[in-house]
Parts: C-alpha cells; sequence; structure tokens
C-alpha cells in the first residue's frame, strides 16, 4: 500500500510526489487521468521534430530563488526572456503597452507630451495598471488609458474570458501593466528561461524514483469513493488513511454537490510549415482582429535550427464537463460569485482531514508555475512532513 496518493501529475502534483519520495523516503502513487505526465506544461517533439507545447506556451519566469534554485535540479536552462507583439491599428507594436508603443502609436508632439506626464505622475520605470490609468484625474493620462483599454484589452479579454476585464478580478487585468519603461519584456523577473530539454524532461527526471509509482489514463472517479456522512476516502474500495494530495477541480471531486464551478477553455489548433519563421517574435497577440486571441511560434523559445516551423493559434472557448475529454480547464474564471461558490468546496474539504488542495485547478488561483511549485513546496513543508 501506499502512504501517499497524489491526483495530477502537473507541476503541483509532481513536485509534492518528488519531495515525499526523496525527503520522507515514503510510497506515493501519483495518478493522471491524461495519457501522459506533466499536466498543461507537457510538451514534445512534433512531426517535424520542432519542440512544441500541447497546452500553449510555456515561459517559466520568477522572482523567487528557491523556487529557481528548487526547478534547476532537475534542468538546465535555455536564455530566454519573453517578448509579445500585438497588432494595434494595423501596428505590431510592444506589449504590455510601454514607452515604445507609446511612440510607435501616437504622433511624436502627442507621444513626447504624454511620456513626460507618465513619468511625471506615475515614475520612471514604474508599472500602472490599466483599469487604474482609466481612473487617473490628469485628462491626457485617462484618455491614454481608455486608447489602451479599447484597443489591446476589452476585445481581447472578451474574447478570451466571454465576458469584460471589469467583471474579472483586477489581477488579472494587472498581468499586464502599462509600464512607463523602454523595456520591452513580458516579464521583469530575475529568473527566467526555457527548459533545455523541455518541461516533460522535467517531470520524467521528478518522478523518476523507486518510491513512486505513475498511473495514466486513471480517473480519480474510477478507483476512489468518498463516504461523505462518515468522511471516509475509500481507494479500490479499502479505507485509504494516508494523505491524498488532489489538484483536479475541487467541485468534481465532491460529485458537483454545490454546482459546476466554471473554468475557462482553449482549443490550440497547429500547423507546420516548410519556413525558417513564420512570424517576428514568439507570441503575436490580436485583440481586435479574428477569432483566437494568439499566435505562438514554437522555435524562438528553443532556437532549434530546422527547415520546417510550427505555430498555433488559440481559440478560447466554454469548458464543458459534462463530456468528458472533451476539453481541458485551462483557467480558473475569477469572478466574485465564482470565488464564493469555490469557497464551499474548500469548507467541505477542510472535513476531511486527509485530503489537500493544490495547484491551479484545486485551489481555483490563475496561479503561474512558480507560484504552484512554491505553494506544492509550502505544503510539503507545512502540511505533509511537519504533519506527520
Ligand atoms: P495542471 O498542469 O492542470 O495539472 C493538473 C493535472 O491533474 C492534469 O494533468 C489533469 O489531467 C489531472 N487531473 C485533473 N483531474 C483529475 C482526475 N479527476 N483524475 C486524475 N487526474 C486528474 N505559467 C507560467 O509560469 N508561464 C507561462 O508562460 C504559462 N503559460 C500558460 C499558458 C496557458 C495557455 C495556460 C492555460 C497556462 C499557462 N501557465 C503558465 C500556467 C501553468 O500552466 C500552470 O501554472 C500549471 O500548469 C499548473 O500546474 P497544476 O499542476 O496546478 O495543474
Ligand atoms: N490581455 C489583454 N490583451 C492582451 C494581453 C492580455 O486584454 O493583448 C488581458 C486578458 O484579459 C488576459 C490577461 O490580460 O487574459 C492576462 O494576460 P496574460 O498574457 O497574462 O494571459 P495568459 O498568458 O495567462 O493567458
Amino acid at each position: 500500500m501506499y502512504d501517499f496518493i497524489v491526483v495530477g501529475a502537473g507541476f503541483a502534483g509532481s513536485v509534492v510526489a518528488e519531495r515525499i519520495a526523496n525527503v520522507l523516503d515514503k510510497k506515493v502513487l501519483i495518478i493522471d487521468k491524461r495519457n501522459h505526465i506533466g499536466g498543461n506544461c507537457f510538451d514534445y517533439y512534433d512531426g517535424s521534430g520542432i519542440l512544441i507545447h500541447k497546452y500553449g506556451p510555456h515561459i517559466f519566469h520568477t522572482i523567487y530563488k528557491d523556487v529557481w534554485n528548487y526547478l534547476s535540479k532537475f534542468t538546465s536552462w535555455i536564455d530566454y526572456e519573453h517578448k509579445v507583439l500585438a497588432l494595434i491599428n494595423g501596428k505590431k507594436v510592444p506589449i504590455p503597452f510601454n514607452l515604445n508603443t507609446l511612440h510607435k502609436l501616437f504622433p511624436e508632439p502627442i507621444a513626447r507630451k504624454i511620456e513626460t506626464k507618465l513619468k511625471k505622475k506615475i515614475g520612471e520605470e514604474k508599472k500602472i495598471s490599466i483599469l487604474k490609468l482609466k481612473k487617473s484625474d490628469d485628462k491626457d493620462l485617462k484618455l491614454l488609458g481608455d486608447f489602451i483599454y479599447e484597443n489591446m484589452f476589452k476585445n481581447y479579454s472578451l474574447k478570451q474570458w466571454g465576458r469584460g476585464l471589469d467583471e474579472l478580478d483586477p489581477d488579472v487585468g494587472e498581468r499586464v501593466p502599462v509600464f512607463i519603461s523602454r523595456d520591452d519584456r513580458y516579464f521583469q523577473d530575475r529568473f527566467q528561461g526555457i527548459p533545455k530539454h523541455g518541461y516533460t524532461e522535467i517531470f520524467k527526471k521528478m518522478l523518476s524514483h523507486p518510491n513512486i509509482e505513475i498511473k495514466l489514463n486513471t480517473d480519480f472517479k474510477d478507483v476512489f469513493n468518498i463516504d461523505f456522512q462518515k468522511g471516509k476516502v475509500f481507494y479500490q474500495n479499502e479505507e485509504f488513511k494516508g494523505k491524498i494530495i488532489y489538484t483536479g477541480e475541487p467541485d468534481e471531486l465532491f460529485n458537483y454537490r454545490f454546482g459546476k464551478l466554471p473554468y475557462r477553455s482553449l482549443k490550440f489548433v497547429f500547423k507546420t510549415i516548410e519556413k525558417e519563421f513564420f512570424q517576428e517574435a514568439a507570441v503575436i497577440n490580436y485583440p481586435n482582429d479574428f477569432d483566437y486571441t494568439r499566435i505562438t511560434e514554437y522555435k524562438h523559445f528553443t532556437r532549434q535550427k530546422s527547415n520546417f516551423t510550427t505555430f498555433s493559434k488559440e481559440y478560447p472557448q466554454n469548458y464543458d464537463k459534462t463530456v468528458a475529454g472533451k476539453n481541458v480547464p485551462f483557467y480558473p474564471i475569477p469572478t466574485k460569485n465564482n470565488y464564493e461558490l469555490y469557497e464551499k468546496y474548500r469548507r467541505l474539504t477542510l472535513k476531511f482531514k486527509n485530503i489537500l488542495l493544490l495547484g491551479r485547478l484545486a485551489e481555483y488561483k490563475y496561479l503561474n508555475m512558480d507560484l504552484v511549485i512554491k505553494n506544492a513546496l509550502k505544503l510539503f513543508d507545512e502540511g505533509i512532513s511537519n504533519a506527520g
């Protein structure tokens, strides 16, 4: 029998499993309903030999040295600093909106005037969220905020979320703040890179340990039963008293008893062409054109040499839980109502002393990889290794 069972082989589950096996020297079973490890960070070489990210572009970046050091035990890195362009009024300009974007989109005298005001009112090398800029008491800065919102955020967010940015937690817009700088990078984090041999190799290394057993194509529902009256969990009809670290959707865990917790999904359409490069940046966003939000060309991440190149178009869509395997729950939808519904599931989970929720889906938080890893290391230190 196992000491721990982990549901989900993404970063949340894999980090915890790796720690349990290596640090505690305990036996852990990790199950995943997919046919591969790595969760949404899974990458592989496609038919033309290009390393692609099956579930969309993943760039590793963090301000946390402990997270960077932890992950660096399993990989070396390709130096890569992410830059994104957005097609606005027929021009491809840097996003997040910065001083270079300002000068590309506005006539020079106006751009210079606004630059001076931004520096004076907000400060050089400072960031401000688009929703805050829209509320500026300075008339010109407010107009700039309205312009950026209308041209970069409004339609992109409607496509991405199926609702307006103002209906979502302000954290969503704050991910892409206006930057009073000439720095075109998407992230300013100290540590950034692409794993030298891809993400899947990281997961293989993390999980290759005699204490870890992996069962793929295995859904939690097929092997677990929950007795709500007694607060007990059964694995293959035997009571399981060890800890279960669950990284899937919490509503599914409890058979949707408070209703369905919404997530947003995406469809990726990949294409390979015989050409060295398809576009001038790894990612180009299309806020106002087409049904897709962005195109990612994967060779930019790795600088692989090939006569072929592969890119993907990203079409947002509703997540349909009613049809198993139809699509993937990529994003929690951060609205007040959804947070309240999530809170009911979280409280119910607390009644089961041995079930711990972890990761983007289970914590219902829009977490990047680094925070998922940080939370997993924290849970291991505080909720697993110290809890006996
Ligand atoms: P997941 O990777 O989703 O893993 C959960 C696993 O649980 C899945 O494999 C699933 O199959 C399994 N599972 C669920 N339910 C069950 C069940 N009932 N039974 C068995 N198995 C189950 N982050 C960054 O830092 N940088 C980026 O550039 C970046 N880009 C992204 C781009 C896109 C399009 C998306 C959607 C996310 C991006 N992220 C990025 C975020 C990153 O994908 C997540 O932080 C990370 O994958 C979360 O890991 P996780 O283990 O919590 O969840
Ligand atoms: N966003 C936007 N226009 C853009 C880029 C981002 O409106 O060109 C908004 C949109 O709501 C998006 C959010 O900012 O969901 C966060 O963007 P990010 O690039 O972090 O999204 P992710 O890569 O996580 O999908």
